[in-house]
Parts: C-alpha cells; structure tokens; sequence
C-alpha cells in the first residue's frame, strides 16, 4: 500500500440559489447537487485516481451519507478496511452558492469528531505498511499528533497538511512531520502575523524549519504557484496559468498529486511540478471531487 490518510469524509450538500435568504424567510433554490468531499477523502481521491494505492482511515456515521461515502471510496478504488462507523451522524456540509459564486459553507463535524487515538492504534498495522502518511485537521487533534507518533514509531514518513488553520496545533508535532504542506493563510496563522510577500513567506518557513528538525515545507500560493523551503533552498514553482473556473479543492489535488508522486519515487521538485500542474487542471473544472483528473486524463490534457 503507498498512502494512508487518516482524516475526514464529509457529504457536501451543495444548493445553488439567485440570493441568501434573510432571516426567517423560504426561498426556491434553481439546483442542488451531492458532492462527497472532505480534505481526507479529496486527497485520498487524488492520490488513487492518478495511480496510487491509497487506504482511509475515517469515520463515518450510520446515516444514509455513510453509504454514499464508501461507495465513493470503493469507485475510487480506495481501500475501506478502515473506514469505521460511528452512531450518529456522517461528516455533513451544506453549502450555499449564490449567482455571484459567494458561498456559505456550514461544516457538521459529526463522525469525524470522533475518530480517536484508539482508532489510530487500531489500524497501526495498516498504516503503519504504508510508505506515506498524508494527515489534515478536520479530525481531533489529539488523533492526528497519535498518528505522526505512530508513523514515527514505524518509520513511516507524515505528510502533514494544516487545514483548516488550527493555532492550537502543536510546534513539537510539526516537527516530526517529512513534509508541512500549510497554504498561505494557514502560515500566516502559525506565524501570528499576516504575509504576503514571497519575501515575508519565506522568511516564516525557514523560521519553522529553524526551530525543528522538519525537512521540508512547501507553502501552497493559490494562483502564485507554491513554495518549497528546506534548510539550504528555497524554490518557487510557478502556477499553470489556466483559465480558473473554480478553485475549490485545489490545495486537495495538489496534495493528492503530490503524495503520489513522491511514493513513485520523484524527487521533491518534480513532485511539486506535476502537483502544481494537477491542482491548476482541476481549477479548469467545476466541484471538488469531481474536477480531479485520472492519470489518462491528465496524461492527455495539455494546458
Ligand atoms: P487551497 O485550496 O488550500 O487554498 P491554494 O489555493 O494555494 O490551496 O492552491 C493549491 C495549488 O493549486 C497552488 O499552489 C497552485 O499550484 C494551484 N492553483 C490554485 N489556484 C490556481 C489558479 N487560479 N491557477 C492555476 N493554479 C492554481
């Protein structure tokens, strides 16, 4: 197996609608559509549609979503072993898109809230067989710091992508991480302070790697293309200039493509090129999920 992701499955419940509603008041929605998503399941997506063999390690609850949510897996070719259930609800977004492309996203954690250190060391030999441990922080904390304590333990190197931004996350656990995958705004966050030149980025990278013993950090810089940062360099991969249509779940298929890449054995830097190509292909496309390429097709498309 390459990949384990230990993180979350949502369903989004996307509705698309002329103007939010005000207060107290029902209006008509044009179209709805189900999408399955979660920045685990993206990545986990990515990863296994470009050829990679992936195994989640994620929580669902015992609602209809659930069986959505596997299904999704399953057609992705991705490995359910460890896709546990919980009483209670899925892991839920419903989301409002008006004409204008605002959106209101309400996140219902549910089952994601409690996949536990306890699951984690349940699935120890199963993650622990994998070359690489990709991790975000849509589940508890203190699940994603038992899983880079198990990696380690095991030789197994973390891939670990802080998102949504959580400024409770632990410098020492970062630390232990191969590769720190923060876009800009979650950097900023870390650092206590805004940042927007390439310059102010930089510096706050190399200020982590600093103080840690981590490898790599690679700052993802929307249509600015990403950053890579080690001790000795510092490399700016440029963006795919595409024309964007929407950008939801770039981060994820970068990470996706990325892991990928790097379990095939690439280097960093060419890891980060097709990365960096994959992620501007499903900015070209609608949805999240549904904008990640397979390998044929992104073998064939050229920008
Ligand atoms: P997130 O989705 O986490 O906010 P970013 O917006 O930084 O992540 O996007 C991740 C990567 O996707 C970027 O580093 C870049 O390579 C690619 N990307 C994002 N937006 C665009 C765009 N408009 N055009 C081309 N590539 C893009």
């Amino acid at each position: 197996m390459d990949i384990a992701v230990v993180g979350s499955n949502n369903v989004d419940l996307i509705t698309y609608i002329d103007r939010m509603p005000k207060e107290g008041e029902t209006i008509e929605a044009p179209e709805f559509e189900m999408g399955c998503g979660g920045k685990g399941a993206n990545q986990a997506v990515a990863a296994s549609r470009l050829g990679a063999t992936v195994r989640m390690v994620t929580r669902v609850g015992n609602d209809i979503f659930a069986a959505n949510t596997v299904k999704n897996f399953d057609d992705n070719g991705i490995d359910t072993e460890w896709v546990l259930e919980t009483t209670g609800s899925s892991g839920v977004a419903p989301i409002f898109v008006d004409r204008e492309s605002n959106n209101s996203i309400i996140i219902v954690k549910g089952a994601n809230g409690l996949l536990s250190p306890q699951d984690v060391a349940d699935a120890g030999d199963a993650i622990g067989e994998c070359k690489l441990l990709v991790l975000q922080l849509e589940i508890p904390l203190e699940t994603v710091y038992a899983a880079i304590d198990l990696a380690v333990e095991r030789g197994v190197p973390v891939l670990l992508n802080p998102a949504p931004a959580d400024t409770r996350l632990d410098p020492e656990y970062v630390a232990k991480c191969t590769y720190f995958v923060p876009n800009e705004t979650e950097l900023s966050l870390l650092a206590g302070k805004d940042l927007e030149t390439i310059e102010e980025i930089t510096e706050a990278g190399k200020k982590i790697l600093a103080e840690s013993k981590l490898e790599n950090i690679i700052v993802t810089l929307g249509s600015r293309g990403s950053l890579w940062l080690t001790e000795t360099d510092e490399v700016l991969i440029d963006s795919t200039v595409v024309e964007a249509v929407d950008s939801t779940g770039a981060g994820d298929a970068f990470i996706g493509c990325f892991a990928t890449r790097i379990v095939k054995g690439d280097s960093v830097p060419d890891a980060l090129m097709t990365a960096s190509r994959y992620a501007a292909n499903s900015v070209t496309k609608r949805g999240t999920q549904y904008s990640y390429a397979t390998a044929e097709e992104f073998e064939n498309w050229a920008p």
